[in-house]
């Protein structure tokens, strides 16, 4: 898709005053249906500057420069927040705002690797340079632990003191079994610097094994993707991460949790008291594993792989109940001839899809709308609670007084359907193209700044930034 259009129009239309947030500008959200104080409520919102400055009814503009937005018939909720992105490849943080912003997200995570003889700071300073000149969301950065020995408390101390407050750790890789220890010594390092250590829950050990052997037994092709890497690897290292979170006392956040027996090992810990938070993503709430036996399974192809109905149930369920805190893209940017790419087979794919501008939309509609889901944990899984998790609330995640003006107007009766034309993100297409989805966000205001309207991204590469967060601390939901 040649994009050069797309930028100019955006250029043109950023020049125009309306578009940049001046200092100490105004901006009145006028009649609109806000969530506010847990519950929708018809209020008007006063944005000044970057920041929320006040709620209630009936505010009168200042003077003639006031920006007002008419918002009545409109849901108006806080910015979703995205602790789950992966941006490389073709996709940059650019292109990634852009499907984030019209799919009503204002700020995601992005991640790198620790290589070998650095430390967790390094990624992220690698990372700046992109995100200053590129991102018009606002971001966050998880540093990727494959040796441990780079994440002792002094190292995760320097990571934490220039605000970034996560690690991420792959069960699922080679690098981890061998270094099991050192991970325990991760964890508590991390409990004691204040960081959130974020686990890809799956044994490497049944997944390589079995994958290797569905090879040698001529099953290597991905319809035999869910068969080849059984429920019991998630089971297993699911099990194991909360073990050693008891052991340590070290909080966990577990990534795209897929399967119930999953859910259930998380929910006991819970109960239990050990400090086990679960995210979930799009895929395993709409698509099942029949998938990998249509004419394109690459399509379908995470980690996880798709599960069952009863799996996709457990999980609206758990979403519902609040053992599931976080429902999160693991957006990648692969085009559709990437997924397809046949020299795939069950040990060696491209895994994750493109998920950033319809999350919350389909969320939204096959949730909120069919029953599934109440408003107020749409907006906890979607963006409360991923602000308190990742040390960023109540600056993200609400919308109250002093808050940063993060706001999206949502024309919930607007039904269409997911087309690959409409996207933004580099993927160029939606694995759920065709479906239709009522309920889309028609104005993405980001720190006061109006960056989505009617489908055009109209925020400029290079105005959102890199967000500073608090150290690790149990949240209250
Ligand atoms: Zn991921």
């Amino acid at each position: 898709m040649c994009r050069t259009p797309t930028l100019l129009a955006i250029l043109l239309l950023s020049s125009g005053s309306a578009a940049l947030a001046q200092p100490g500008g105004e901006t009145l959200i006028r009649g609109g249906d806000a969530f506010v104080d847990g519950q929708r409520r018809t209020v008007d919102v006063r944005i000044v500057g970057e920041t929320i400055a006040e709620i209630g009814p009936n505010l009168v503009a200042r003077d003639a420069s006031t920006e007002v937005i008419d918002a009545s018939g409109r849901l108006v909720l806080p910015g979703g927040v995205d602790p789950h992105v992966h941006i490389f490849g073709n996709e940059t943080y650019d292109s990634a705002s852009r499907a984030a912003l019209a799919g009503g997200i204002t700020t995601f995570a992005n991640f790198g690797g620790i290589g070998q003889g650095e430390t967790p700071i390094d990624p992220l300073n690698r990372a700046r340079p992109d995100i200053a000149a590129q991102t018009i969301a606002d971001v966050i950065y998880h540093p990727i632990v494959s040796d441990p020995t780079t994440t002792t408390a002094d190292t995760l101390e320097t990571l934490a003191a220039v605000g970034q407050t996560t690690i991420k750790v792959f069960m699922v890789r080679p690098t981890f079994d061998p270094a099991a220890a050192g991970f325990m010594a991760t964890l508590r390092a991390a409990l004691d610097t204040g960081v959130l250590t974020m686990i890809h829950a799956e044994d490497a050990a049944i997944v390589q094994n079995t994958a290797a052997q569905f090879i040698a037994d001529g099953r290597g092709g991905l319809e035999h993707f869910a068969d080849a890497r059984p429920v019991a690897a998630e089971v297993a290292a699911t099990q194991r991460a909360v073990a050693m979170a008891e052991a340590t006392g070290a909080p966990i956040y577990l990534v795209h949790l897929s399967a119930e027996r999953a859910l259930r090992i998380a929910e006991d810990a819970q109960a239990r008291g050990v400090p086990v938070y679960v995210e979930t993503r799009p895929i395993y709430l709409h698509l099942t594993r029949d998938r990998f036996q249509s004419d394109t399974p690459g399509l379908y192809i995470g980690l996880p792989p798709l599960g069952t109905q009863s799996d996709v149930d457990a999980l609206w369920d758990g979403l519902e109940r609040g053992t599931i805190h976080v429902v999160g893209t693991d957006h990648v940017g692969h085009t559709r001839e990437q997924k397809l790419d046949p020299s795939q087979d069950v040990a060696r794919h491209r895994a994750g899809m493109s998920n950033l501008q319809v999350m919350l939309p389909m969320l939204h509609s096959e949730g909120v709308r069919e029953g599934r889901l109440s408003l107020d944990r749409f907006v906890e899984v979607t963006s409360t609670n991923p602000a308190k998790l990742f040390g960023i609330y109540p600056r993200k995640g609400v919308i109250a007084v002093g808050s940063d003006a993060d706001l999206v107007m949502w024309n919930t009766a607007e039904t269409r359907t997911i087309r690959d034309e409409d996207m933004f993100s580099a993927s160029g297409y939606s694995v759920y193209s065709g479906r239709e989805v009522t309920g889309w966000p028609t104005l993405t205001m980001r720190r006061g700044e109006i960056v989505y309207r009617d489908g055009v991204v109209t925020g400029v590469a290079g105005s959102g930034e890199l967000l500073t967060r608090e150290r690790w601390r149990e949240p209250e939901f």
